[in-house]
């Protein structure tokens, strides 16, 4: 039931090697966990699974040997299967949606790392809870877009949920251990306010008349962190950010009301509480992913991630802004998802997924992505989401819905 396992039960297991499932394991995350992993002889790499890039995936295999390797497509799940074969490997290929679900609640497996990108990474997510893994959640999309039914399944699980979004991860690390719990009231442990920090985009300078020209290319370079394509778009329109109030929301149990956004160019703050007697607690590090992986795959102990360590004396300025929310629209349509509740993530997450797609093929515009996402939620009800079923329906509605106004641009 709670969100955090006692620290003694993890340090104990930790004791024996750990086995983990890696969902998404040719992706930016995926191969940020493996290089941690490398540097720890107890943590043993027991699935991969990626969607469909054989290369990457053959040479993973080979250097971790996997008990099972998943491609989501079955041609490419072939071709694995016939290269590891050549090369004598005793790595199992699984291919099709649903082997990612059956690695993630595999009984051997211990923690499960979720870091496939977007809804469909949901099915597989939910099932590390449900079989009560010890869950890593990067894929924050399965959380916007089924935040109740997804805490409500970790309630009643054994499952431990451990933030990798770097905010989340250092919002985590800021609260005091008993705020962690699920259902418990952060009030009452004296926390006043949530503070998630956001580097601004690599647009976060230019003109509003300036962005409606912009490039793949120019949206996915992003100033401090590199990421794959999809959130480096959501970070350049800031709906990664809105995305992030969402998440806030569902992880610690709170209102919108309470979690504020601030801009902070150097990436170096990650997040911040602040409590009612006026302290800040907040998290640093140099903006390197494999410090929250390490973090959370290692909870409650420490180990070395092989990030570089911050030298604050060559950093220079910290600088803190309020966001700009007329520049930046898809921040504030997460933001009133956030107030709206219901399904109201669940339309706007689908909507922002294909509107992002449709911008990275060239069928759109930068500035039509906050336009196809007003649109799509100003077509549909927002209900109180019951099942994953109506997750489901609701989201290839909303899908539809924005492909269709992308049609008709
Ligand atoms: P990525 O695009 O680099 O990798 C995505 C991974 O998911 C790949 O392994 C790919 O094979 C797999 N995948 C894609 N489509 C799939 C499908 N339909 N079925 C199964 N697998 C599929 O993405 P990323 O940057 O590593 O991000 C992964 C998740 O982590 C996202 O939800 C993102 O928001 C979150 N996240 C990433 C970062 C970061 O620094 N990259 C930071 C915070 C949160
Ligand atoms: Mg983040």
């Amino acid at each position: 039931m709670a969100m955090t396992a006692s620290p003694t039960t993890l340090q104990s297991a930790s004791r024996r090697s750990v086995n983990i499932a890696l969902l998404g394991a040719t992706g930016s995350i995926g191969k940020s966990t493996l290089e941690v992993i490398a540097l720890h002889s107890d943590y043993r790499v027991f699935a991969l699974t990626a969607n469909q890039n054989v290369e990457l995936m053959l040479a993973q295999c080979l250097r971790f040997s996997p008990r099972f390797a998943v491609m989501v497509d079955e041609g490419a799940a072939e071709r694995l299967a016939h290269m590891l074969r050549l090369r004598h490997s005793a790595t199992e290929v699984l291919a099709g949606p649903d082997a990612l679900v059956t690695v993630a609640s595999h009984p051997d497996v211990d923690t499960v790392m979720a870091a496939i990108v977007g809804a469909a990474g949901l099915p597989s997510a939910l099932a590390a809870v449900e079989h009560s893994k010890k869950v890593l959640l990067a894929n924050k999309e399965a959380l916007v877009m089924a935040g109740d039914l997804f805490m409500g399944a970790l309630a009643a699980s054994n499952a431990v949920l451990l933030p990798i979004d770097s905010e989340h991860n250092a919002v985590f690390q800021c609260l005091p251990p008993g705020a962690r719990d699920i259902g418990g009231d952060l009030r009452q442990q004296g926390v006043r306010r949530i503070v998630l920090t956001a580097s601004g985009g690599p647009f976060r300078e230019w003109p509003a008349e300036a962005l409606h020209a912009v490039t793949p290319e120019q949206a996915c370079k992003h100033p401090n962190w590199s990421m794959g394509r999809k959130i480096s778009v959501d970070s350049a329109s800031m709906m990664n950010k809105g995305l992030e109030v969402i998440e806030a929301c569902f992880l610690f149990g709170v209102g919108p009301q309470f979690v504020d956004v601030l801009i902070h160019p150097q990436s170096i703050v990650h997040s911040m509480v602040e409590y009612a007697d006026g302290s800040v607690l907040a998290q640093m590090g140099s903006p390197d992913m494999r410090i929250p992986i390490a973090h959370s795959l290692a909870w409650p102990e420490r180990i070395l991630s092989g990030a570089p360590y911050l030298d604050l004396t060559k950093q220079g300025n910290l600088q803190f802004f309020e966001p700009d929310l007329a520049r930046f629209p898809c921040l504030r349509l997460g933001m009133e998802a956030a107030r709206t509740g219901g399904t109201a993530p669940t339309i706007l997450n689908a909507a922002n997924e294909v509107a992002v797609e449709s911008f990275l093929n060239g069928q759109s515009r930068f500035t039509d992505i906050p336009a196809i996402i007003a649109g799509t939620l100003e077509q549909m009800t927002c209900r109180k989401a019951d099942s994953v079923d109506m997750i489901r329906q609701v989201d290839e509605q909303a899908r539809a819905l924005a492909r269709r106004l992308i049609g008709t641009q």
